[in-house]
């Protein structure tokens, strides 16, 4: 790749936006770099399921055509981005990461999927994943593994691993994700992105493939917390078809970038920096962290979510409860796969559904029938339930000390593949840190916080917010971006 190429990809999607702005590259240019960049990576990285590179080239002479007329539509226009394969994506087949979606072209576009379009930018195609969102590194994808560009063989993450993956191997300027117990903001920390999950509610999941309802989040992974928070600012807001999204104005999350950390309350919860399991690398880099803000003019106040530790196990029910309800629409008649040569309705459906899913969701699916199941109830989903008040409750508690909770994002770096994949419950045990957040329905934004000292991997750090403050958050990740150099481009996939 020529060095003008390469130079083009490093810059960060709002930068990016100025140099298009004063007309110094065109979005044909910089598509077309995108696009050489994924072919000559791809086969080793793995991000992408589908590459559409021709509409992608249609959407950025139309950028281009908008520049000369001095139209241009915002930061977003003409910027090359890329999808997890989760959202619907009209004429262009969404997968899911699953052999049931095998061959399904949606009829309509998800909202956000819309709201990019109609902000101008460019959309290079849809991103490896695990199965319906199942999953903590990607491996769970029916299209294989997705690679993790720091060290190829390593995990990117899951579940929007190939979302994690494109934006750090500079194949995209920014993606989408989705985060329902920490698919966004565990991908971004292995992969050193920056992945911000909005409060449940503030952007419209019309449109995204369902995989539990009262958790599921669609946010933005980007390089820098400026390139996440102009990507928020594009799909956030109050969606008609989407009757849990928020008619809460959406804030300025740019206006507020550089208000700096001086007067912060950060809270740290005394259960996190002590937990099992919790890699020495990955804790001394997040109290570096801590004690950067501190430097910057931040109080640190220790906090305590007591509840912290039935997060995994009210999840685990929750999740796969509300799945299983969610995937009994697939069937062999409505969309996708259907397997040819049963007998009856019945044969048909079940002969469907053992060759369509793979093993994660038909774990799922058990384990959610069953909790859901009559007698059964109470005991399991309804207490997971309960958890979750207690959970919030003792967020909301936090929050009275403190604007932001800081803490790991997962427990480790990113693993190697195949290290956890026979094991559901070593790769549960990654979320630990990550599901609070979807069960108490916070926003969290995971940012890098340096490279592991001894493994050479990315670390991240979590900031966790009070509902509907992704202001304060953005406002804190910048502060601390701006405080740490720069990470170096990931290593595992130069020439
Ligand atoms: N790893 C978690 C799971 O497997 C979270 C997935 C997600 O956020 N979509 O359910």
């Amino acid at each position: 790749m020529s060095t003008t190429a390469r130079d083009l990809l490093d810059l960060s999607l709002v930068d990016l936006a100025g140099a298009l702005d004063a007309k110094r590259v065109s979005s044909r240019e910089v598509t077309d770099a995108a696009l050489g960049r994924i072919t000559a990576t791809d086969t080793r990285v793995g991000a992408f399921l589908t590459v559409t590179a021709e509409r992608a080239r249609a959407q950025a002479e139309a950028a281009d055509a908008r520049a000369a007329r001095g139209a241009r539509l915002g930061a977003l226009d003409g910027v090359p981005i890329a999808l997890k394969d989760i959202f619907l994506t009209k004429g262009v087949a969404t997968t899911a990461g699953s052999r049931i979606l095998e061959g399904f072209v949606p009829p309509y576009d998800a909202a956000v999927v819309e709201r990019l379009e109609a902000a101008g930018a460019v959309l290079l195609g849809k991103l490896n994943m695990d199965e319906f969102a199942m999953g903590s590194s990607n491996e769970n994808s029916a299209y294989g593994p997705c690679r993790n560009p720091w060290d190829l063989s390593r995990t990117p993450g899951g579940s929007s691993g190939g979302s994690a993956a494109a934006v750090a191997a500079r194949q995209a300027f920014g993606a989408l994700g989705t985060d329902t117990g920490g698919s966004i903001r565990e991908p971004a920390a292995f992969c050193g992105v920056v992945g911000m999950k909005p409060t449940y509610g503030r952007v419209s999941r019309y449109g995204v493939i369902a995989f539990a309802s009262s958790l599921d989040q669609v946010g933005p992974l980007a390089r820098t917390v400026g390139d996440s928070a102009a990507l928020l600012q594009a799909i956030a807001g109050r969606d008609d078809r989407d009757m849990t999204s928020s008619a809460r104005p959406v804030d300025d999350y740019r206006a507020a970038l550089e208000g700096g950390a001086k007067g912060l309350r950060i809270g740290v919860p005394r259960e996190w920096l002590e937990a099992e399991g919790l890699d020495a690398g990955v804790a001394r880099r997040v109290r570096e962290a801590l004690a950067a803000y501190e430097t910057m003019g931040a109080r640190l106040v220790e906090v305590s979510l007591p509840h912290t530790r039935y997060g995994i196990a009210a999840y685990y029910l929750i999740a796969p409860a509300e799945a299983s309800s969610n995937l009994a629409r697939y069937d062999g008649v409505r969309y996708g796969l259907r397997k040819p040569g049963a007998r009856g309705l019945k044969e048909m459906y079940a002969e469907t559904r053992d060759e369509g899913f793979g093993a994660e969701p038909k774990r799922r699916i058990m384990l959610g029938t069953y909790a859901l199941s009559a007698g059964y109830y109470d005991a399991y989903y309804l207490r997971a339930q309960k958890v979750r008040t207690l959970l919030r409750r003792d967020f909301d508690r936090a929050f009275e000390a403190c604007d932001v909770v800081a803490g790991p994002v997962a427990p480790t770096v990113a693993f190697r593949l195949g290290e956890k994949a026979s094991d559901p419950l070593a790769m549960y045990l990654a979320d630990v840190f990550t599901v609070t957040c979807n069960l108490a329905a916070l926003p969290g934004l995971s940012l890098p916080c340096g490279l592991h000292p001894t493994e050479a991997m990315p670390v991240g750090l979590q900031l966790l917010g009070r509902p509907f403050d992704e202001v304060t958050l953005f406002r804190a990740g910048r502060a601390l971006e701006r405080e740490l150099p720069p990470l170096p481009r990931p290593p595992g996939i130069e020439p």
